[in-house]
């Protein structure tokens, strides 16, 4: 799934101009918690009072329709070219999984993949936005570098957990974006550690750490460290806003996104 190659020109200029910031939402590796932390930081942004759109480029694992609770709603044509993105919690997102069933997308080759990419890009109607955030696809190969060289990001938030492998994966991320001279807004360090329902100690079960050493080792910033939490996966799960909901988790994801709006 790697030979993936953008064919057409990303993006014509015009199209972007009224979207102030772009920035990618990527990881080194599945499972981390990248589309989770994609999302909240866009409800995150939004509740700060910016105008946010969420593109899910994760072409062959698109989770956004289900984090916001939009499984098997679809978008709505503008006219014959440009499609009207959903809205949900006053965010707009478009994602593949709104178009075509999931279990049609992981069979496909890369040029129709990557034609779907184009049009995802290209042909949604964003309007006047302040933040699109990407929830990339993770990894960091040959559809991760041409997505990174041909959007005009302002720059890119990496997500990892502690785990040795992926702070590993995590390092190859940073190395890609400095390959394309994009700047790397911050680490996200997820499943941290786990507050025991018990005794309420603070368990590292992952390792402890390797997220600050990371963002040290790079001169980048950490920008949170979010505990492995039932309610994230639940919420998650039913799709709710749980930035509304001033959990103690939200703070995480606020304090990111006003380290990224200031
Ligand atoms: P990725 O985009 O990196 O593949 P997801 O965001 O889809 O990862 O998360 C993978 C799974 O882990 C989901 O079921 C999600 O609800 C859960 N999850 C993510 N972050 C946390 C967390 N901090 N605490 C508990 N569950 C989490």
């Amino acid at each position: 799934t790697t030979n993936i190659v953008l064919d057409t020109q990303l993006p014509e200029a015009y199209k972007f101009k009224k979207i102030k910031h772009i920035i990618l939402v990527a990881s080194g590796k599945g499972g981390v918690g990248k589309s989770t932390t994609a999302v909240n930081f866009a409800l995150a942004l939004q509740s700060q009072g910016a105008n946010v759109g969420l593109l899910d480029a994760d072409i062959y694992g698109p989770s956004i329709p289900s984090l916001l609770g939009l499984v098997g709603e679809q978008p709505t044509a503008k006219d014959d070219k440009m499609l009207n993105p959903m809205e949900k919690y006053g965010l707009k997102s478009m994602s593949i999984g709104y178009l075509v069933p999931a279990e049609n997308a992981t069979v496909w080759r890369g040029p129709m993949a990557s034609q779907a990419l184009n049009q995802l890009l290209n042909e949604t109607d964003w309007g006047d936005l302040d933040y699109l955030i990407v929830d990339m696809p993770p990894g960091t190969g040959d559809i991760q570098l041409t997505m990174t060289q041909k959007l005009p990001a302002s720059g890119a938030v990496i997500v990892t957990t502690p785990q040795d492998l992926a702070l590993a994966d995590a390092q190859k991320g940073i190395a890609m974006f400095s390959q394309v001279n994009l700047p790397i807004i911050g680490l996200v360090e997820n499943m941290s550690f786990f507050n025991c329902t018990h005794c309420g100690e603070k368990n590292h079960l992952f390792g402890q750490d390797g997220g600050n050493q990371l963002a040290a080792r790079h001169g980048v910033p950490l920008l949170a460290e979010i505990p492995l939490d039932v309610n994230i996966r639940e919420e998650s799960e039913r799709g709710a806003n749980f930035i509304e909901n001033a959990s103690p988790i939200t703070e995480h994801y606020t304090y990111c996104a006003q380290l990224v709006s200031s």
